[in-house]
């Protein structure tokens, strides 16, 4: 028989798959003698049957049973017993935590009778009947799917009728009125009564949680996070605790350090005689962790003690959630916490210098995608722009949008191409989709651990909370600060570093971590390097030292190439030449293509050699004494011509005014005719066209070679390498490497300077995969465009389907993540592990990278350095992060965990140009 559920006593943190990261960590905490509520953990495994049953497993109900039969005789009293009920809150608890995004609900036991057993002296009735109406109101909304805005209209109507200004004004008369009010609400928009009986409500309530796996804002949050659908989430059953039972009460929520710096001290928010639930929604303003210290000195210095306990226990930040009930400290809740980029850095750090981690281990704490937001800008400090606001510095960064004031407003101006900051009194889980679409989220209300900045931080959102000297008017759609009337539209810059909001835009700095890779990533011999800038160069140097993987660079500029080894690249894996046939060259390739006769041809190919010479000098200068791989021309030959509906309306309109039409338009207009094609990137491009095109290839790898003999005379190290784009077929190879050898050897005669180059192919097409073993006889090396190897294995064309239709297939679940973001391991990926074995069984020596897009993503590293690659190739600012990457997949490799992430988590950000686009500008991540 299948063991559905574990006690707390059963299980541990490394049990996480199955009993999910809050049961696991409750069992461990229990493990360890922290005072935990008992309780007990249905699995994992119980809910995916009962997602793809729509029935729970059999033998739950019994063993669930079970387990209450136990925690009844440890407390002495029943589920739901009249005189003195036990109660219990019944929570989900996924693999990976997934903040309020699934169903929690609370005093399970509670009926028309237990309600008075509860209250058994007059100055329990009130707090009594309080748990009864949230019972009701959650279980009428979560488990009997009443919406809840028709229990929040009651409570406003009590509120009204009795005067009430807010709900700790609610008395205990009101109370029982809006819980009888609650069940005729229930009654009326169901057909059904509020259950009385306690089992029943504990059986509904935990497959309402299983259910919950599937709801809209989890599904969102999950595709955002790239958490896999198919791992459904525990449930916890624990004994209720109550933190709202008066002045010696109360509910925290406490960091062992910083989660935005990484500070060691003590970080957090407390709020008396409230519940958990309270802390978290940020309804109430809380007060810091440490005036704790002064309302409950025992309870505090037990907590710190816990924290210093549980902190060496993980060996990492942890983010813990406690009750006190009449000053007896209950430990709710603890996790490995979630962290800034900064603190990710900083912890990382510190714990290797106290000696609670290895440096191996503290390379596997952070990750590209932290770095990447490290390079991000900053604002400039010395603006003066008014500051109109300052809260909370809950994530760090900055940010600059106009204002919007609900979730819907925000999607839709994202949607339509502006930047927007969200601004809410608080945030609830239904404005993930908004939170999602914005730059920056500001509330008036809530703390470091409010929904707002937990959710925002895990995004890598700017988020400001808890400016309480704003006034939000989301019916106006304004809000005012300090006499200032904010309204939507208005264009603010947020800053989540330093917890302030100016109005306008503020102009932005280069962050001190993108300064010192610019500076060649040495720290100033003055010491003056901040503090984070000094974590960042420990943690490079450790990936440095470990690293199997070389890192190197796509670029086709010296300037990029000078940033490139600026950065750490090792050389270039991707020349692009055709970025150097356009602008005011252009008017030559048009030249070539519209030649007529081999003469013409060969005057026009004479006018662009001097020029790829020119660049190509450069590049080999900036990378002098590293490999510059220099691709020969790859798309196709009509992106070089102008457009033809362009170029037809304008001779038709010249037609019409009977104006004599321009030859050369009209002859333009044949060529363009001539060359269009359905399916360019399947057309006529890549080796192909320099198969086609006579004096095409010559042209490039001449330029090439004088350029190499021009390094040389000037002493230098040039280490030129062909690369050939789009093969097929082995022959396509041999066909162009015949040419590029007599092109090289009359180079060298003509200048009496050997000039060799090793010649190698891009494997980009399935086919060049799959006959790997025969392309290696003829290649000095491999290089994998993962790009178009993506687009033609999957059928895909990269430039229309990533708009057309990957969001339905995130959402419906074909793929966790787009595969031209991180590499498909099942399909991409087979055909790579196939094409190093075949090749490396042919030519033992065969240097092998990928230039794809995939190069600078960190999940797919991973895979990369699995797959026995030696090299990957990204744009020049996702160096760093490809090298800090590489490092961590040798270690993970060896078996040191560097991978506390979700499976398919990515880099998000910006990566390569978009095949032959422009080049984007200077840009971070
Ligand atoms: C590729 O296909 O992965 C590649 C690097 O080439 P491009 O993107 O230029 O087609
Ligand atoms: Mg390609």
């Amino acid at each position: 028989m299948t063991t559905y559920v574990y006690d707390f006593s059963e299980g541990g943190r490394d049990m996480a798959g199955l009993l999910g990261g809050k049961g696991a960590n409750l069992a461990e905490m229990a493990r360890m003698g922290l005072p935990v509520p008992p309780g007990f953990t249905v699995t994992t495994e119980a809910c995916r049957i009962f997602l793809a049953t729509g029935q729970a497993p059999e033998g739950l109900d019994r063993q669930i049973g079970e387990h209450l039969a136990t925690l009844e005789r440890a407390a002495g009293k029943r589920l739901g017993q009249v005189d003195d009920p036990l109660l219990l809150s019944v929570r989900s608890g996924a693999r990976f935590s997934m903040p309020g995004m699934m169903e929690t609900i609370l005093d399970i036991g509670l009926n028309d009778l237990s309600v008075l057993g509860l209250a058994k002296t007059p100055e329990r009735e009130r707090f009594a009947w309080d748990s009864y109406r949230r019972l009701v109101q959650m279980f009428g909304s979560t488990v009997m799917g009443v919406d809840g805005s028709h229990f929040e209209a009651a409570i406003v109507a009590v509120k009204q009728q009795h005067s009430r200004g807010d709900d700790t004004q609610l008395d205990t008369c009101d109370l029982i009125r809006i819980v009888e009010t609650f069940k005729d609400l229930i009654h009326e928009r169901t057909g059904e009564e509020f259950p009385q009986d306690p089992a029943e409500q504990l059986r509904r309530a935990v497959l309402a949680v299983f259910t919950s796996w599937n709801g809209e804002r989890a599904r969102l949050y999950r595709r955002r996070e790239h958490i896999p659908d198919d791992l459904g989430t525990a449930v916890n059953i624990q004994t209720m605790v109550f933190g709202n039972l008066g002045p010696d009460s109360g509910s925290g929520v406490a960091f062992t350090r910083d989660p935005a710096t990484g500070r060691p001290g003590v970080y957090g928010d407390y709020l008396p005689n409230a519940q958990g639930e309270d802390v978290v929604a940020g309804i109430r303003n809380t007060v810091p962790l440490q005036d704790l210290a002064g309302l409950d000195p025992a309870s505090f210095a037990r907590l710190r003690g816990y924290m210093d306990r549980l902190e060496a226990h993980y060996r990492d930040l942890c983010d813990i959630e406690f009750t006190i009930e009449r000053g007896t400290l209950w430990m709710l809740q603890t996790r490995v916490g979630k962290r800034t980029a900064q603190a990710a850095f900083a912890i990382a750090s510190q714990l290797a210098d106290e000696g609670l981690i290895s440096e191996r281990e503290a390379l596997g704490r952070v990750g590209g995608e932290a770095l990447a937001r490290l390079m991000f800008p900053r604002f400039a400090t010395t603006d003066s722009s008014e500051v109109i606001a300052r809260g909370v510095p809950a994530s760090p960064g900055a940010a600059v949008g106009a204002v919007v004031f609900d979730s819907a407003e925000a999607v839709r101006r994202a949607a339509a191409g502006e930047k927007v900051v969200l601004v809410r009194q608080e945030t609830t889980p239904d404005d993930l989709p908004g939170m999602v679409a914005a730059q920056a989220v500001l509330t008036s209300r809530g703390g470091k651990t409010s929904h707002a900045a937990v959710v925002a931080r895990g995004m890598g959102t700017v988020c400001v909370c808890g400016a309480e000297g704003i006034v939000v008017d989301t019916r106006q759609r304004r809000f005012s600060a300090g006499g200032v009337t904010v309204p939507e539209g208005t264009v603010v810059s947020v800053d989540g570093s330093e917890g302030v909001v100016r109005l306008g835009s503020v102009s932005l700095v280069d962050s001190d971590v993108m300064r010192y890779f610019e500076e060649g990533g040495v720290l100033p011999a003055d010491g003056a390097a901040r503090q984070p800038v000094r974590d960042v160069h420990r943690l490079m140097r450790q990936a440095d030292a470990v690293r199997g993987l070389e890192v190197r660079a796509n670029a086709d500029t010296p300037e990029d190439a000078a940033r490139a080894r600026r950065f750490g690249a090792q050389g270039i894996g991707l020349c692009r030449t055709e970025h150097m046939f356009l602008g005011d060259r252009r008017p030559l390739v048009e030249a070539v293509i519209l030649a007529h006769g081999d003469t013409e041809r060969e005057a026009a190919l004479a006018a662009l050699l001097p020029l790829q010479r020119q660049d190509f000098t450069g590049i080999l200068e900036a990378m002098d004494g590293l490999p510059v791989t220099v691709r020969l021309l790859d798309p196709p030959l009509h992106e070089f011509l102008p457009d033809r509906t362009e170029l037809a309306v304008r001779l038709a309109r010249g037609e019409a005014l009977g104006t004599p039409a321009d030859p050369h338009d009209t002859e333009l207009l044949a060529a363009v005719t001539r060359m269009h094609e359905e399916n360019p990137m399947l057309g006529l491009r890549g080796v192909r066209l320099g198969l086609v095109v006579p004096g095409l290839v010559a042209m490039q790898v001449r330029a090439l070679a004088e350029a190499v003999v021009a390094r040389k005379r000037a002493g230098g190290d040039p280490r030129a390498e062909i690369m050939v784009p789009l093969v097929d077929a082995v022959e396509e190879l041999h066909l162009v490497r015949e040419e590029v050898d007599r092109v090289l050897a009359q180079v060298s005669q003509e200048t009496g300077i050997d000039v060799t180059c090793p010649v190698g192919t891009m494997i980009e097409l399935p086919r060049a995969a799959l006959t790997a073993g025969r392309i290696a006889k003829e290649a000095a090396f491999f290089s994998f465009g993962t790009n178009d190897l993506t687009q033609t294995t999957w059928g895909f064309s990269r430039d229309d389907v990533e708009v057309a239709f990957f969001s339905a297939y995130l959402d419906k679940g074909v793929f966790p993540v787009s595969p031209f973001e991180t590499i498909d391991r099942e399909g991409v990926g087979r055909l790579v592990r196939i094409a190093v074995e075949e090749g490396r069984a042919a030519r033992p020596d065969l240097k092998i990278g990928v230039c794809g897009e995939h190069g600078g993503d960190p999940a797919s590293a991973h895979f990369f350095h699995g797959a026995g690659l030696d090299y990957v190739s990204c744009s020049p600012f996702r160096v760093p992060i490809a090298r800090l990457e590489a490092g961590r997949a040798a270690l993970e490799a060896n078996g040191t965990d560097a991978s506390a992430q979700p499976p398919h988590r990515a880099a998000r950000g910006r990566g390569e140009p978009r095949r032959h686009g422009p080049v984007p500008a200077a840009a971070a991540g």
